[in-house]
């Protein structure tokens, strides 16, 4: 057992799932026993917690844990290990450059964990390719972000749900993938007679059950359906002209570009379409959420853009109850934002293609090389492994075989590399599998460390549990290689707390060009400091504290004012054809995570859903000749799925929905991304994941 270890009153720590990043206070008995309850004091949840939250104390058991690194399968010491990784990297960068080798990382590390490894990657090595897994998760709001703000800046707090009259819930099923902020606005709406919820999501979800208005959108329609908000706004004369004139550019060509918009492609009737704009141009205090239904698309960015418009049209903006709030998947996917870990980013929100801000973050670190331009994003990233121009990857801390879009190519891609390092919990992952060096890290309990939630929260993750066997953190394992690769100092680190103070002191560098993500007046934080850290929001600078962006102006661009853009809907790539007559829809359930590696450990949250599925509608059903609970095979152009059938008529029909949490490990034949194509936003660079075309037949045995 790892529970040996006792901390009177608990370990107050966060929770390593979704966005909202719950406060847990973890409580071990000195018996083997291990309490998980919500911490009533932190910002985030005030002590509520979810099913999975509340059974993270079922998940950390040691019986599948990698105890010792590996190399070709054989147990190794941590000295040989790394050295074989810092020796292949080198020869490997030597003799075919920088850009021959790449990390992809996850937004599951720790933010210590995450700086140190861009740092390497793009300082040392010399390259930007490093992305990272939130690209399948939340860089169409980051691009939308830029694009429209100048910086990737959030502007909402979890707050203004309690204080909004209209919640937009848009390509999100807040009930099952964000439930306690889902909670929340339960709550709210019984305190607030006046609230109203909208749910836009072509599938009927459990947060549908919530909404006053569920509009069944057709895949792909967000952009129509914003556009025509805003083509309303201008109708109705509901403009906010002194805001826009002050703080605003593009008005006229969104307007314009929204009124030639054909609503048809909302696929909603008329009437239902009129209630939407009626309610949104008549309520003040409207909160839009979004998340992976307007994200993972190839319109991902423009999807954004519509939204965004809708807000700063009518100055609805960073003022109490109002503003577009992009919800993130993961637990430190902001802190992956804020350190710069994806391939177009530098750290602490300044920008790759920014001659001063790369001299700058360079002079900084005292770094040998920057790139000047951005790196491979994931789905590139692997496509380019299996052309063979990547040829030493390091993986960490993500499973990239079952949750990359065309799954089965991103796994011969990997089995075809010449040098792959993945460092994990466990060897039991359809990626791990394919490692040429396992590394056994550090998980959740273990390790110490800060994570940023959706409304830009810092919070610590404390280590409550001993490492098993020789399992290191990540931040060390990095530095390790670091130091081996001849960057001795730069990689000196003795604790996170060491890499935090440095990390907030680059912070004020970007405070120096006039960034709102400067927390350096935190760098001084001694150990102990570091140690009892509360969480804190940021932007903690006197002119916007509380947290609130924009209200008063003040974007990031060139002239201080946000871009509207204007956008035209575009279908899904994948095209419907007689071959391929339904659309794919990809999603996770109430309780589990990810690819399950942590979830899967509890029978309690096993119970909800056992199996992967595919809803389809009882008319298709029945068209094709598919029983209830019967088997189907569901085939793309990419892949071969076979799920049980659950006929509802919760989806749409010639509409399919399938979960992703299933690996090859716990259910062959049930890798839903093996289908998925990997079409990408031109932007972002994210793939979408909700609309692959596909065929759907009853399972015949050979
Ligand atoms: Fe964890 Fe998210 Fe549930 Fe909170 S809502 S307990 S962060 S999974």
């Amino acid at each position: 057992s790892n529970r040996q270890d006792t901390a009177p009153g608990g370990t107050c720590t966060t929770c390593p799932y979704c966005g909202v990043g719950c406060g847990v206070r973890a409580i071990l008995d000195g018996a083997g026993g291990l309490t998980i309850t919500g911490d009533l004091s932190h910002p985030a949840n005030a002590g509520k917690l979810c099913s999975k939250g509340s059974a993270l104390g079922e998940t950390t058991s040691l019986d599948d844990r990698l105890l010792a690194p590996r190399i070709h399968g054989q147990d190794a010491s941590w000295n040989d290990a790394l050295d074989l990784v810092a020796t292949r990297f080198r020869k490997t960068i030597d003799r075919h450059g920088p850009d021959s080798v790449a990390f992809y990382v996850s937004g599951q590390l720790l933010t210590e964990d995450y700086y140190v490894a861009n740092k390497l990657m793009k300082g040392f090595i010399g390259s930007a390719n490093i992305d990272t897994n939130s690209r399948l998760c939340m860089a169409s709001s980051v691009a939308g972000h830029r694009r429209a703000f100048g910086t990737d800046t959030v502007p909402g707090l979890y707050e203004d749900l309690e204080r909004a009259d209209l919640v937009v819930l848009t390509g999100s099923n807040l009930a099952w993938c964000h439930p306690v902020l889902y909670q929340r606005l339960a709550a709210a709406r019984k305190a607030n007679p006046k609230l109203r919820v909208v749910n836009i999501d072509p599938r009927h979800t459990a947060t549908s059950d919530i909404a006053d208005l569920h509009l069944a959108i057709a895949p792909g329609g967000d952009v129509a359906l914003f556009n025509g908000v805003l083509a309303y706004l201008s109708e109705q004369g509901l403009i906010d002209a002194a805001y826009t004139e002050k703080h605003v550019r593009g008005l006229s060509e969104a307007i314009e570009s929204a009124k030639k918009e054909d609503l048809s492609a909302t696929g909603l009737p008329a009437a239902q379409v009129a209630e939407f704009f009626a309610l949104w141009a008549g309520t003040e205090k409207v909160v839009t959420i979004y998340s992976q239904g307007v994200n993972q698309s190839t319109a991902g960015t423009d999807k954004v853009a519509a939204i965004l418009n809708c807000h700063l049209a009518t100055g609805r903006i960073g003022r109490p109850g109002m503003g577009p709030f992009s919800v993130t998947g993961q637990p430190n996917a902001m802190g992956g934002r804020e350190v710069g870990g994806l391939a177009n980013m530098l750290a602490c929100h300044l920008d790759i293609e920014n001659p001063e801000h790369r001299v700058a973050v360079k002079d900084f670190w005292d770094a040998p090389a920057m790139p000047d331009a951005p790196g491979l994003k994931a789905v590139d990233m692997f496509r380019v492994v299996g052309e063979g121009r990547i040829k030493a990857l390091w993986i960490m801390c993500t499973n990239p075989v079952v949750s990359m879009p065309e799954a089965d190519a991103v796994r011969a891609a990997i089995a075809g590399c010449d040098f792959v390092v993945v460092s994990d919990l466990t060897a039991a992952t359809d990626t791990a599998e394919l490692a040429d060096v396992l590394l056994p890290a550090t998980g959740w309990g273990e390790k110490d460390g800060t994570v940023t939630n959706s409304e830009r929260c810092i919070s610590r993750q404390r280590g409550f549990l001993t490492p098993p066997g020789a399992a290191r953190h990540d931040w060390e394992i990095i530095s390790d290689v670091g130091r081996r690769m001849g960057w001795g100092a730069a990689f000196d680190y003795a604790s996170p707390a060491e890499i935090y103070r440095e990390y907030a002191a680059l912070s004020g560098v970007a405070g120096n060009f006039g960034r709102d993500f400067d927390i350096s007046a935190t760098a001084g934080v001694t150990d102990a400091e570091y140690d009892a850290m509360a969480p804190f929001t940021w932007p903690r600078s006197a002119t916007r504290e509380g947290g609130r962006f924009f209200a008063d102006g003040g974007f990031y661009t060139s002239d201080g004012k946000a871009r509207m853009w204007p956008v035209q809907h575009r279908q899904p790539a994948s095209k419907l054809t007689a071959d391929r007559p339904f659309r794919l829809n990809t999603g996770r359930v109430r309780d589990h995570w990810h690819t399950m590696t942590r979830t899967a450990k509890s029978p309690r949250l096993s119970q909800h859903i056992a199996e992967p599925f595919l809803e389809i509608h009882p008319d298709d059903a029945r068209r094709i000749g598919l029983a209830p609970a019967s088997i189907a095979e569901v085939e793309s152009d990419f892949g071969n799925c076979l799920l049980r059938t659950l006929v509802t008529d919760r989806v749409q029909p010639g509409q399919v929905f399938a979960p992703m949490h299933w690996t090859g490990q716990t259910a062959p034949t049930g890798r839903i991304d093996t289908l998925v194509a990997p079409n990408t936003d031109p932007f972002s660079g994210q793939p979408e994941s909700k609309a692959t075309t596909v065929d759907v037949r009853p399972f015949a045995a050979a």
